[in-house]
């Protein structure tokens, strides 16, 4: 079980001038002005069915910047049968030749890949160059690393073994096939949640989000060059209905490892129990959904740490982090200060704008309906009598799916947008009184249909104390003094409970469990 220690990919500083940004900058100009034809990668062969759908950045919305090829049901049909075919052999390999796949992938990117993987990130998932460099590279890079060191950690633990007999634990890949279905605003988690699976022994048909692909052909590239054998992690783009009953209705379907919107697990979860009497084993269902994340200050927290906080836990990504501030809770006594400073860094950063410029903090959205999902919350606050934008408020979609960062303050704590998940960089805020401290504690608890992450910021240990205890239920990640976003693998394993997923832990030894079916065996001498 001797393997490399895993370590955090250090991040890189893009400073003008560094080599690092002249690549990035050269990569992102010949993606912007190439056409890039997008294949999928089903049993090791490229696949262009010819029906094809064009990618255009969100920030550029205009301008094509290539095409990917859609799945019909014979390519979905296909993924599944050479996933099968692919598994026993790659289930059967000697579990240090599948580590090393993943451990040459994760150099291959923080090496040669790097350029490319972060300006796909850039350019088709709207990244500024630091949240592509954390996503994309790093995360992305870690992820690879420690599911190694877990995955020896797990094949290492053993039974005791009484005289004259031999207990032992064979962590054998699931039988069957794994789903993976990945979103748009994470690279690493679109790479992971396949990548975990396999380097467990399975095979998976993984379908990543339309609004992704760019950086999955540099992810499936990456593998390819790895070693990964053909067949074992295949792509499908498309239609996702179609993918999924195609799935779902297959007796060998034995996993579904997601992350996206909390309705769509759910109809998933429902759809897999419709089918259950089809499957041959109990599918394992591993999801990480949706979130309306908090941050709430005791009047003894320091301003400028809270402030910095909201902005970075709001705006960072456009707010499309499942793990970003949307509703935060401040003290009578220091909101005033606290908000003035938030909206001196919203006039500090540039209006909204392409990465491509390294300067701007905020680009654009992922598409329209997210756009237009977002101006509408902005027009009612504007409207409704219990709300008002105090920073902010302004888009435009002319170029870009634009939304400024906004903060809406309410003065009824049930308002639509502190329990509504928005999934932008709009963050609503309610100030209560002082000495209503445990009260609000206990409205948050009240309020949290998600519980993914959440942050309690306070100068007072014992009012950090009453706050761990009274949200325990509210957020699987929860961040003492911080913001509630950035969750570095190896250190802050990621994932959340009630409407927010399965608490699986993401960059976790319990994650990877889910992907095996132990076997015991004993032997009597
Ligand atoms: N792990 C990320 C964070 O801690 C969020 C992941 C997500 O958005 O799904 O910010």
């Amino acid at each position: 079980f001797n393997v490399p220690p895993a370590f955090n990919e250090p991040v890189k500083s893009y400073a003008p001038g560094s080599p690092e940004r002249e690549a990035v900058q050269q990569q992102y100009k010949a993606y912007y002005n190439g056409q890039a034809d997008i294949p999928m990668w089903i049993g090791g062969e490229e696949v262009r069915t010819g029906n094809t759908r064009d990618i255009a950045p969100p920030h550029d919305h205009q301008h094509k910047v290539g095409q990917y090829h859609l799945a019909g049901k014979a390519e979905a049909e296909k993924a599944i049968s050479t996933a099968l075919e692919a598994r026993d052999s790659w289930a059967a390999l000697p579990w240090e030749e599948r580590a090393a796949v993943f451990l040459k992938a994760a150099e291959l990117i923080a090496g040669p890949y790097r350029a490319r993987i972060n300006a796909a990130t850039m350019m088709a998932q709207s990244k500024t160059i630091h949240q592509a460099e954390i996503d994309a590279a790093c995360e992305l890079i870690d992820f690879l690393r420690f599911n190694v060191e877990f995955m020896a950690g797990i094949y290492k633990d053993q039974p005791e073994s009484a005289e004259g007999i031999w207990n032992r634990v064979e962590y054998r890949a699931l039988e069957g096939f794994v789903y993976a279905i990945t979103p748009f605003n994470f690279t690493a988690i679109a790479g992971n949640l396949p990548a975990s699976a396999a380097l467990m022994g399975n095979a998976v048909v993984w379908k990543p989000s339309d609004h992704q692909v760019f950086s999955a052909q540099v992810i499936v590239e990456v593998f390819r060059e790895a070693g990964l054998p053909g067949g074992v992690i295949n792509t499908v783009f498309g239609d996702p209905v179609m993918i999924t009953n195609t799935v779902l209705e297959h007796p060998d379907f034995s996993g579904l490892h997601f992350t996206g919107s909390t309705q769509v697990f759910k109809n998933l979860w429902k759809q897999i129990g419709t089918n259950i009497e089809r499957y041959k084993t109990y599918p394992r269902i591993v999801g990480e959904t949706g979130g309306k994340d908090f941050i709430i200050a005791h009047p003894t927290a320091p301003v400028a740490q809270v402030a910095t906080a909201i902005t970075r836990g709001a705006f960072e990504l456009q707010g499309q982090k499942c793990s970003a501030a949307s509703r935060v809770y401040l003290p009578k006594s220091t909101a005033n200060a606290i908000l003035d400073r938030v909206k001196a860094d919203i006039a500090s950063f540039n209006k909204p704008g392409s990465p491509e410029d390294m300067s701007n903090f905020v680009t654009a959205v992922i598409h329209e309906g997210a756009f237009d999902k977002l101006a509408s919350y902005i027009d009612r606050a504007k409207a409704d009598a219990d709300a008002e934008i105090f920073a902010g408020g302004g888009y435009d979609k002319s170029v870009g799916y634009f939304i400024e960062p906004t903060v809406i303050l309410t003065t009824d704590p049930h308002y639509v947008t502190m329990e509504t998940e928005l999934f932008g960089p709009v963050v609503t805020v309610y100030v209560y009184e002082d000495d209503q401290w445990e009260a609000t504690l206990k409205l948050v608890d009240e309020t949290s249909e998600y519980a993914l992450t959440g942050a309690v910021l306070s100068g007072d240990r014992y009012a950090i104390a009453q706050a761990t205890r009274a949200l325990e239920n509210c957020a699987g990640n929860f961040y003492v003094n911080d913001k509630p976003t950035g969750a570095v693998v190896g250190q802050q394993p990621f994932g959340g409970a009630r409407a927010s997923g399965t608490n699986d832990k993401a960059g976790s030894a319990q994650n990877l469990l889910r992907w095996v079916s132990p076997r015991l065996i004993k032997e009597t001498f």
